[in-house]
């Protein structure tokens, strides 16, 4: 019998050290929940994708596919916390957000929603003209939803990561919005 003190915690703050210690386990090399509200959203950036990027249009995972900025800030509205995960360069990042939304939902969050780092690379090609071969692991980047990734990771804390350029090969920076 649980407490009615222990009841009225949201579980989102008892859990966030066991959280950030569940992606540190999968390897991620920087790990912490924020608040969706620090999640910059920008509408310049579907023009780094459109006008800059060879898989604009030839993946499901990206624009014109994905959410555009505006709908993502609905949906992310929609979230109070997101789990902000760094990996070191060798280590998958589409994997370990995958499996931090799976593991995330077992434990109760049954939004969770993860975001990569990295366009994805399941199929070649692509099956953009039907559907998805992998529903279950195929998730867009963080970029390809409208967010500035570098105003995003600056404004949490990490300006040492904010250079990095987002959906390239070196990209490291992955989300799972939480609840
Ligand atoms: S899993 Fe395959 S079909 Fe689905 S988005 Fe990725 S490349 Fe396309």
């Amino acid at each position: 019998m649980i407490p009615d003190n222990i009841k009225m915690i949201p579980k989102s703050i008892r859990s966030n050290q066991e959280l950030i210690q569940e992606a540190l386990d999968l390897g991620c090399t920087k790990a912490k929940v924020v608040l969706t509200q620090t999640i910059s959203m920008a509408q310049w950036v579907k023009l780094h994708c459109q006008f800059g990027c060879s898989k604009y249009g030839k993946l499901l995972t990206c624009p014109p596919c994905t959410p555009e900025a505006e709908e993502m800030a609905e949906i992310i509205n929609e979230y109070e916390k997101a789990l902000l995960i760094n990996v070191c360069p060798d280590a998958n990042v589409q994997e370990i957000v995958v499996h931090l939304e799976n593991s995330l939902k077992q434990k109760g969050y049954f939004k969770a929603f993860a975001l990569g780092a990295k366009p994805c690379d399941l199929c070649d090609p692509c099956t953009i003209s039907t559907t998805c071969q992998f529903p279950e692991k195929a998730r867009p980047t963080l970029q390809a939803c409208g967010i500035d990734v570098k105003s995003t990771v600056d404004k949490n804390g990490w300006a040492d990561l904010a250079q990095q350029e987002p959906c390239s090969d070196s990209h490291t920076i992955g989300m799972v919005l939480l609840s």
